[in-house]
């Protein structure tokens, strides 16, 4: 396609920043951007119709990891490294917050809630003997306990789990935060432009050019925020990680209230317009679940309805309204990369399965280093 006099002079020409992809990250680290250097002509190119990745497609926690979760990092992850890692998620939810407003994130502190079954009785008897070392740990960022064991909320009466709460997680809706987001993008005069799939870029002395399906174009520097993508674009160490979710019809008489983390946070779910959303299962098949192909399968899809069938709703009748996947950015380390990759090539990529806490901190980080 040729585009017309007018394209190139108002949105194709004279750019300085490319931001590549309009997740959180992306979108976030463009508004910053924007803020640093009002004068500068930025422009954030997306493959999809609406960003394609996970910004859309999560389950909308405003967490900072479980107990459990907490936990299993310290074997891999220093004592300070877990401080820090904990510090930017709410860093980060802090950021959005002030920026977007509670009422247009539809934040909700519902608090949040660890289930254990009988089969992690040893998993669950760990956490309580170190509940009292990381609830110290964390104290310089909470100033109070952030676990507690509490009694199982009734509505899982059947089976009882045992239940660690975190008064401290929310919820919110990550597609009004996305819109919310673009909206105050778009406002600032920062252009954003969708169906652009970027296919590779050449940097030179002067400028950098990417290729993408539509036009090439030309800019002074690059940003990328493509998360599970990057790879595509450049070998940094981030790799795709699926996860599915489903989402029943509304359910009558809905008792659910609150997050809910299972199995060492591989399952989650919370009530979302009085229905359930359920979501995880990745380690049931992470070989065919480390792809950037949007889908669904049979095997993680009929686990969770079971869990909703037998756990969590077993005396609802429930029909399943929706089912989708997103996709993650991973690597053996939890700590996003945030890093100039060269004079003109920028990088904040690798959220893992917390990136709508650190994403806006990650945005303002990136707009920091670039210069
Ligand atoms: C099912 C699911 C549930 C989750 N639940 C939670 C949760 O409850 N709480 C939480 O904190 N986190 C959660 N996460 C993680 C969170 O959604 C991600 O960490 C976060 O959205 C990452 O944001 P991002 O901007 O880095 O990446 P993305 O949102 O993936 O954005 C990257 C964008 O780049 C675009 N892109 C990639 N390559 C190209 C290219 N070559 N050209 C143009 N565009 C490109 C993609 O289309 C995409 O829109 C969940 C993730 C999933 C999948």
């Amino acid at each position: 396609m040729n585009p017309s006099y007018w394209e190139k002079k108002y949105w194709l020409s004279d750019i300085n920043f490319i931001i590549i992809g309009s997740g959180i990250v992306g979108l976030s680290t463009a508004l910053f951007l924007k803020s640093k250097f009002p004068k500068k002509n930025i422009v954030i190119v997306e493959k999809g119709i609406l960003p394609s990745g996970g910004s859309t497609k999560n389950a909308g926690f405003s967490c900072f990891g479980s107990l459990s979760e907490i936990l299993s990092d310290l074997e891999t992850h220093t004592n300070t490294e877990i401080l820090d890692l904990v510090n930017e998620r709410v860093i980060g939810l802090n950021l959005m917050r002030k920026t977007l407003g509670d009422d247009n994130i539809d934040y909700k502190k519902s608090g949040g809630y660890e289930l254990f079954m009988d089969k992690e009785s040893l998993i669950y008897d760990k956490c309580i003997e170190n509940l009292k070392i990381i609830n110290d740990l964390l104290s310089p960022i909470f100033k109070d306990d952030v676990y507690k064991v509490v009694s199982t909320p009734n509505c899982f009466s059947k089976l009882k789990p045992k239940c660690v709460f975190s008064q401290f997680e929310a919820q919110l809706d990550p597609g009004k935060m996305i819109l919310s987001l673009i909206k105050l993008v778009q406002s600032k005069g920062i252009k954003l432009l969708n169906n652009i799939n970027v296919k590779s870029y050449q940097e030179s002395d002067n400028f950098v050019q990417i290729e993408t399906n539509f036009i090439d174009l030309k800019c002074d520097k690059i940003v990328l925020t493509t998360n599970g993508f990057t790879n595509k674009l450049n070998k940094l160490e981030v790799a795709p990680a699926r996860n599915q979710v489903l989402v029943t019809k509304p359910i009558k008489n809905l008792e659910i209230n609150g997050s809910f983390h299972m199995d060492r946070g591989y399952y989650y779910f919370r009530n979302i317009d009085k229905r359930i959303l359920i979501g995880g299962g990745r380690q049931l098949d992470f070989e065919n679940e480390s792809t950037t192909k949007f889908g669904t399968t049979h095997l993680i899809q009929n686990k969770l309805e079971q869990l909703l069938r037998d756990i969590i709703l077993p005396n609802h009748d429930f029909e399943i309204e929706n089912r989708w996947s997103g996709i993650m950015g991973v690597g053996p380390n939890k700590s996003p990369i945030i890093s100039k990759l060269s004079e003109r090539v920028y990088a904040g990529v690798r959220m893992g399965g917390m990136g709508i806490a650190i994403g806006f901190n990650v945005g303002k980080k990136l707009s920091e280093i670039i210069s």
